[in-house]
């Protein structure tokens, strides 16, 4: 019985990945472990905040990085950070932003779902370029110069969402922010692995960067890490921590907050609704640390023994193709139905997710007959039920 069967919920065989929607990440046992250790004790939330900047510092370059309940908790803080800067007055009237800096700049083809964490902070989103997909001379997406005509006093942020194919590049958004002298925030919640993305859009010039701890860092479902300058992490952080303290009691570690630089002690900010545990922060900085240690081949390798499983326990179809391919950051085991099979490609997803146990494959690709299965968040055992099952519905 596990603990899920005592609440009445059910578990899941989860071969779509590590989405919020099917829980996130599985978590290893030396970090549930040293999250039930962490909930033995209490500590003062920016002290361990602090202890986490050094950390994140040390993992990703950045000067400073707080851990955030999710990469969208991230984006909400970061451009919190960026309207409101070391300024208690403007963190106490966010999201109402009349007079400040409330527009952010983003390509318009990377407007997303997650943009609405940004949103949140109380700007409003100028889009830039038009990703044509009529005309015939190719998707033009944007241009450099029309991201910095884009930019006026009124700017807050330039939006980056860090993707393979991104145009333009980071390099080339990082040169118009520097120039423009206006904060680059990073979405790059799930670019990860490889490990050298951590460093990579700092590196490549953005200010703060947010990724998700619950993906393939493997932390706890809702965590996350925001990281970059350090004044511009001052303030996410002064944005997300319980504040309910007299100033002069208040000694927070100046290696995060620099107290002296403030003209006094705001109220909770629009972050302090996305709190983030001692146990989670303490989860994802064991997680973080694992993740690191993993190098990319034996990562890779890992996953490639769940995909080979799942192969060979699906064995031979009779309405449909299937294959492993390991293009990409993340092996995968694809199956191609035929043209023939009466069974669509979501059909099979749905019958999959109906059934016991419930399997929830990745449906990204059915338009295509595809249905594709994530091994990230397999446990051992569930390559051979996910072949059985493959077998009955498609065999
Ligand atoms: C997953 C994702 C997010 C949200 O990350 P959470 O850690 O779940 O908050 C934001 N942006 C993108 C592009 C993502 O893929």
């Amino acid at each position: 019985m596990s603990i899920y069967d005592t609440l009445g919920a059910r578990t899941i065989i989860n071969a779509k990945g590590t989405s919020t929607r099917v829980s996130g990440a599985l978590l290893h046992p030396e970090v549930t472990a040293a999250m039930q250790e962490a909930a033995q004790y209490c500590v003062d939330m920016a002290e361990l905040q602090a202890s986490a900047s050094k950390i994140i510092a040390e993992a990703t370059g950045a000067e400073a990085g707080i851990v955030t309940s999710g990469a969208a908790a991230g984006l909400l803080l970061g451009t919190a950070a960026c309207i409101a800067g070391l300024d208690p007055a403007k963190m106490a009237r966010l999201p109402d932003t009349t007079g400040m800096k409330n527009e952010v700049v983003m390509v318009r083809s990377q407007r997303n779902q997650y943009d609405h964490a940004i949103r949140s902070a109380g700007v409003r989103i100028v889009e830039v370029g038009l990703p044509d997909r009529i005309a015939g001379a190719g998707v033009r997406d944007a241009e450099p110069w029309e991201i910095a005509a884009a930019v006026t006093e009124r700017t807050a942020a330039i939006v980056f969402v860090a993707h393979g194919s991104a145009h333009p590049t980071i390099e080339e958004v990082a040169r118009v922010a520097n120039s423009q002298h206006v904060p680059l925030l990073v979405d790059a919640a799930a670019q990860l692995p490889p490990a050298s993305n951590l460093r990579r859009f700092l590196s490549a010039g953005a200010d703060l960067v947010a990724f998700s701890g619950g993906k393939a860092i493997a932390g706890p479902q809702g965590s996350g890490i925001l990281c970059g300058a350090r004044d511009l992490i001052m303030s996410a952080v002064l944005q997300q921590l319980d504040l309910d303290i007299a100033w002069e009691q208040w000694s927070p570690p100046p290696t995060l907050i620099d107290k002296h630089r403030l003209a006094g002690l705001p109220p909770h900010g629009i972050g302090r609704q996305c709190k983030v545990g001692k146990e989670t922060i303490v989860g994802l900085l064991v997680a973080l640390r694992r993740f690191l240690a993993e190098n990319e081949q034996s990562r890779h390798d890992r996953l490639l023994a769940l995909v080979k499983r799942l192969d060979s326990a699906t064995g031979t179809l009779r309405n449909a193709r299937t294959e492993i391919r390991t293009g990409g950051s993340t092996p995968r085991f694809v199956l191609t139905l035929d043209r023939a099979s009466k069974l669509s490609a979501m059909d099979l997803c749905i019958a999959l997710q109906n059934g016991t146990p419930s399997i929830h494959a990745d449906p990204s690709q059915t338009p295509n007959g595809i249905v594709s299965f994530n091994p990230t968040a397999l446990r051992p055992e569930d390559p051979d039920t996910i072949g059985r099952r493959l077998r009955e519905l498609v065999g």
